[in-house]
């Protein structure tokens, strides 16, 4: 079996079959060696655990993740790389291709109809522009999954995983840790893809949750809360949130004394905690 991350044999499988990268999906395919092994070893997947891959590309992660899991699922939109994948990933017995869009697949029947009830990972290097769209796609639809191993721009990385309370938290950051536990796991340097992107990524895992850490009385309520407290980041967390929730500053301010936070607080300083208090109060 040819490596597919030996960049003249990937590009020549790829100009044989006429394709050319699309920005617009982006599509920054892996050609480091070391990388796509180690994101196989920590996303989990055995001979117990099957895979859901996004954007398979030119299939050289899906190849790692056939040599440890029981079974691969690969969603690919890009209809071009279906004969890629057919080429490079013939012997793969437990690898099955999917045609379509990750943002719009019904994957609870995805997973009923292909995993027949074992238990199932998501590993993926996801295209730039639907991050974090599709990894609250994947946490707020409550799929029966264990975890979500990702490689995303360092950026999203360090919003996705930083901690309430710190500079980097934003509405992603809080909606994360409501479903799982994030963990950075390692730098993917952007020469490392072909073509090479702008920025360095990151493969970041979450750890799907039980239960969420806190219960507020009413999740959809509490979610617009933390939305609207981050929406404008520059304003005191009274402005925002009057403006967002159409609630008026004294209302506010008698809100943020009765959770026992400071009239000038900042979404930033919040604790997961404080959004819960502050959500069953004003909401
Ligand atoms: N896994 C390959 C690798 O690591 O080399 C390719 C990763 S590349 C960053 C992202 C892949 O996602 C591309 O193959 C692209 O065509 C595919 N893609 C883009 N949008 C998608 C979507 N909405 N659903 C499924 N796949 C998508």
């Amino acid at each position: 079996m040819q490596n597919l991350t030996d960049i003249a044999y990937m590009k020549s499988v790829l100009s044989r079959h006429g394709f050319t990268f699309s920005k617009a999906l982006g599509q920054n395919f892996l050609v480091n060696p070391t990388v796509c092994p180690k994101m196989a070893e920590y996303c989990g997947a055995s001979e117990n655990c099957g895979v859901i891959e996004i954007g398979p590309g030119a299939g050289v992660l899906t190849r790692e993740l056939s040599k440890v899991a029981n079974k691969v699922v690969a969603i690919e939109l890009d209809k071009r790389l279906l004969p890629v994948l057919d080429e490079t990933l013939s012997g793969c017995d437990n690898v099955k291709i999917i045609n379509g869009d990750a943002m719009k697949l019904d994957l609870h029947k995805l997973i009923e109809e292909e995993f027949n009830g074992g238990d199932v990972v998501i590993c993926a290097n996801l295209p730039y522009y639907i991050t974090s769209p599709v990894i609250m796609r994947i946490l707020e639809e409550k799929l029966p999954i264990k975890s979500l191993t990702v490689m995303v721009q360092k950026e999203a990385a360090e919003r996705i995983c930083a901690e309430p309370g710190t500079r980097d938290v934003g509405a992603v950051s809080i909606a994360v840790r409501y479903y799982a536990e994030p963990e950075m796991l390692f730098k993917v340097s952007a020469g490392s893809f072909v073509p090479p992107p702008k920025v360095d990524s990151e493969v970041i895992k979450l750890d799907i949750l039980a239960e969420p850490p806190i219960k507020p009385k009413d999740e959809k309520q509490f979610f617009r809360l933390v939305k609207s407290a981050f929406a404008q980041r520059r304003k005191t967390l009274s402005n925002s949130l009057s403006s967002g929730l159409g609630v008026s500053k004294s209302d506010i301010a008698q809100a943020l004394e009765s959770c026992g936070l400071k009239p000038t607080a900042r979404a930033e300083e919040l604790s997961m905690q404080d959004f819960c208090k502050l959500a069953d109060y004003l909401l």
